[in-house]
């Protein structure tokens, strides 16, 4: 392409309402631009990018033999009544009526809708394996949209489905695709980990994300290097403390700490540190009250805690249910004479002389131990911590923040038992069809990828998913020779089936030079002062080295 009498905008200025690297430079470099919050446009250059994200991933696919089709994004209601997610989804799904008061969804994901395709084609255990996928756009009504590209509420997802006769045969066909999915991730060049996460409500037996490592990440990655042991830090299991606390047990007494409510206070107030302290604390688990004790200074796994229950819904209580429970302000919550169940963290068991609350405003009992108090069920439910050791070998565990790009996941017979996919088998038996699903966020992979291949002067691109591979910078438009050897050369590499881009616009060299390393084009090739002699420059973008070559030379150089 060429600049001049084509669409083309950069800005120097750091956009104001953007708060990530990504969207920033996404912004400035004219890939993309906001509509509204969570939705953007993607002009020329940002397109560019994405088809050839989404081109790698089609690649990827068809060598597994998923077929691509595309499903409409307005989806009747009553499909999704039917498999209990319009429930599941609540206000995260978009809803609308036509004129005639029918009632739609814009598509938040499509497990429904590719069960009606599969039906057509699945009567017996003979019409499998059927992998389907398609490129398209979803919604969700995000209640914080942000990051740019990272967190929108329209956005572009790879979404696939397997459809197999029983557990193994779906084991294959996950593989398949988890082998694809490694293979994608590796070809877009992000630095990447894959980490067990939570079933959730989806119900199923086994999922595993792909995750772009980086800081803004929102999800927390726990890794042991020493066994691999890997998983978003919502299922991290703590391990179990197998010392023995040989402190002599003490008997309880009443400490009067008034307005100490928080573990600072009581800590600054009284040198009572976080670690001797148990907290109780109170939810409302599918409207039924519990109290949880963990370690002062843990934090408790509300995922954990919902696997526990078989919970959908686990809320902290507000301050008044808890001053109803408690009959004491908030902060003086404590395990003795509570009433409603105690579910404890194993590592109280491992406690001893304690701290806890009354349940009585401004008091606090010292030298607590268990016998001091009942409890209804011991289990893991606190968040693991970076002085946790590996659950599994006892290795140390690594800490790392990740945007989660890609899923895999075993779903089962959910959806086929819910929406009717069933086939007879060898038997003539009439059974549920076993699914799998897998998505890859398409254009939070364009945003990851920036987060993690950025410097000062712009993104960053790889050859695989830059806009265009090359860029024939003219340094002076006024200079014949230069204008033709430029010319030369672009008709020479376009021939080659490169992607290319020549700068003519009459501007000066250094506002160009700063605009291709804003939009991250891997080559640069600089057509100035040696064109009489057929001498150009050529600059990778990730690197400061400028080599001269001779014209003749550059295709080489560059293949
Ligand atoms: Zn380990």
């Amino acid at each position: 392409m060429k600049l001049k009498g084509n669409y083309f905008f950069t800005q120097k200025e750091d956009v104001k309402d953007e708060e990530s690297v990504s969207a920033n430079l996404l912004v400035r470099a004219g890939m993309i631009k906001k509509v509204g919050s969570g939705i953007y446009t993607f002009l020329p250059l940002g397109f560019r990018v994405l088809k050839n994200i989404e081109n790698i991933i089609r690649e990827e696919m068809d060598a597994i033999s998923s077929n691509e089709l595309v499903m409409p994004s307005i989806l009747p209601e009553d499909v999704y009544a039917q498999s209990g997610r319009l429930e599941a989804f609540g206000d995260d799904m978009f809803r609308l009526a036509d004129r005639y008061g029918r009632r739609y969804v814009l598509g938040p994901t499509h497990e429904e809708m590719f069960v009606e395709v599969a039906k057509d084609v699945i009567q017996s255990h003979k019409d499998m394996p059927v992998s389907l996928y398609q490129i398209a756009n979803k919604y969700r009504d995000e209640p914080r949209s942000r990051y740019g590209l990272i967190r929108t509420r329209e956005f572009i997802m790879k979404d696939a489905y397997t459809f197999d006769k029983d557990e193994e045969a779906l084991s294959k066909s996950y593989q398949a695709m988890f082998d694809a999915y490694h293979k994608i991730f590796q070809r877009v060049g992000l630095d990447y980990e894959v980490v067990r996460a939570d079933t959730g409500a989806m119900g199923g037996s086994l999922s595993e994300e792909f995750q772009a490592v980086c800081d803004i990440g929102e999800d927390t990655l726990v890794i042991c290097d020493d066994c691999r042991y890997a998983t978003n830090i919502e299922i991290c299991e703590c391990k179990r403390s197998s010392t023995i606390n040989s402190e002599e047990e003490l008997s309880k007494e009443l400490l009067y700490t008034p307005n100490a409510g928080t573990i600072e206070e009581l800590s600054q107030k009284y040198e009572i540190s976080s670690t001797m302290l148990v907290k109780t604390l109170l939810y409302k688990v599918d409207g039924k009250f519990y109290a949880f004790l963990i370690r002062g200074d843990r934090e408790l796994n509300e995922t954990k805690v919902s696997k526990l229950l078989q919970a959908k819904e686990v809320v902290m209580a507000t301050p008044v249910e808890d001053e109803e429970i408690t009959h004491a302000k908030v902060g003086f919550a404590g395990p003795i004479g509570l009433d409603i169940p105690i579910i404890m963290d194993y590592e109280i068991l491992s406690m001893k002389n304690f701290v806890v609350g009354v349940n009585k405003t401004d008091y606090h009992y010292i030298h607590v131990n268990l016998s001091d108090f009942k409890y209804d069920m011991v289990a893991d439910i606190r968040m693991v911590s970076e002085e946790d050791v590996c659950p599994h070998c006892g290795g140390k565990l690594k800490f790392k923040k990740g945007i989660e790009v890609g899923n895999t996941f075993k779903l089962g017979t959910k959806y086929s038992e819910a929406l009717g996919l069933y086939y007879t088998d060898e038997d003539n038996q009439l059974k549920p069809v076993v699914m799998g699903c897998y998505g890859i966020g398409v254009a939070r992979i364009m945003a990851a990828y920036v987060e993690q291949h950025h410097d000062d002067a712009g993104i960053i691109f790889s050859r695989e998913i830059a806009p265009y591979e090359i860029s024939i910078v003219i340094v002076n438009m006024k200079d014949e020779e230069q204008v033709a050897l430029a010319e030369e050369m672009y008709q020479e590499l376009l021939a080659q089936g490169r992607s290319v881009l020549l700068d003519n616009r009459n501007l000066r060299a250094g506002v160009k030079f700063k605009d291709m390393d804003l939009i991250g084009i891997p080559i640069r090739i600089t057509v100035g002062r040696g064109a009489s002699e057929g001498i150009v420059e050529i600059k990778m973008r990730d690197s400061d080295n400028i080599v001269e070559v001779n014209k003749d030379q550059v295709l080489n150089f560059i293949r």
